[in-house]
């Protein structure tokens, strides 16, 4: 699992910062979900090592045009370019309505199925191997933020072992290789998690923008392997982030201190920090690792592996 960051900055593009959209690779699955889409994301793919055609899913947080603007484009463009078989775009009330209203008046025609969910906060999609959670942030206009969530996976279940334990095939193994205790017809007691390997613990991704500081953002990002969240503003500016309904970098710090996240991703930089400017992008890392030390700053093209947690030791039996 490896996020890439394909545009940073809030509102209007920069010479170095494209407008918001994250790529999320499954190379499980040789599959990409896009999280915001703003003016020139394709571009940005181009440019990047992602592909087009492997874009899914796009998760889309609120309405405003840092976030969308790209969306038609990227949409006829994969037509065109990649083929894809289905997208499905996951998104606010409204967002179904405006493609549509796009569509209509530029005459453009998907040669694919493109489906539009509209989201509420809860469970937003759900297979064998990820759950997808939305949750309610406080913006301007109604915003959602997306927790990625990877299933566990059992460890493999050692039929050699068991074999060679004496323990007769049948139903049993089934008990055994979902890690119960099971007791032999001989008597032995056979601790089903000793014949499997280790589980490997999914990874949780959380993306809250835009927003000023909320409890569900905390919520939302509870126990986070990585959390990406917008800081729009230096704490000096807190006034701007009131007003506007944004974060700043200490907001972004205290929900990743309260959802105790292993790692704080900041992006969505105001320009007015751009270099050269009274307060520099590095005094927003000052005040965020104050607060909570494990933080970085994204820039257009960060590519960031979510770590695998260290598997916790098996139980074993009395
Ligand atoms: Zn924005
Ligand atoms: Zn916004």
């Amino acid at each position: 699992m490896q996020i890439t960051f394909l545009g940073t900055s809030s509102g209007v593009p920069t010479r170095s910062r494209n407008v918001s959209s994250i790529a999320l690779r499954l190379p499980q699955r040789a599959e990409v979900w896009l999280f915001d889409c703003g003016e020139g994301t394709q571009h940005q793919i181009l440019r990047s090592e992602l592909r087009v055609s492997q874009i899914t899913r796009i998760f889309v947080t609120h309405m405003h045009g840092d976030h969308i603007y790209g969306l038609m484009g990227l949409l006829a463009s994969c037509g065109l370019a990649g083929n894809p078989s289905r997208i499905d775009i996951y998104g606010p009330p409204k967002l179904d309505e405006y493609l549509k209203a796009c569509g209509r008046y530029s005459q453009t025609h998907f040669s694919y199925p493109v489906k539009v969910h509209t989201v509420q906060p809860g469970l937003v999609f759900e297979d064998e191997d990820f759950a997808v959670i939305c949750g309610a942030l406080t913006h301007r206009v109604p915003a959602f933020g997306y927790r990625v969530i990877e299933k566990d996976k059992p460890g493999r279940f050692d039929v050699d072992r068991a074999v060679a334990l004496g323990i007769p095939p049948g139903p049993i193994y089934g008990q055994l290789k979902r890690g119960n205790v099971v007791t032999l017809p001989d008597g032995r007691i056979i601790n089903g998690q000793e014949l499997c390997g280790e589980t490997q613990t999914g990874r949780k991704f959380v993306y809250c923008t835009d927003t000023i500081y909320c409890d569900s953002a905390v919520e939302l990002a509870a126990d986070a392997d990585v959390l990406v969240h917008e800081a729009t503003f230096a704490h000096q500016d807190a006034e701007l982030a009131y007003q506007r309904l944004h974060s700043t970098s200490t907001m972004a710090a205290q929900v990743a201190l309260g959802a105790q996240a292993r790692q704080l991703i900041m992006t969505h930089f105001s320009p007015r920090y751009a270099p050269g400017n009274a307060i520099e992008l590095g005094d927003l890392l000052a005040e965020a690792k104050a607060i909570f030390p494990h933080t970085i700053m994204a820039h257009d093209f960060l590519t960031y592996e979510i770590p695998r947690r260290p598997t916790p030791a098996l139980v074993s039996s009395s």
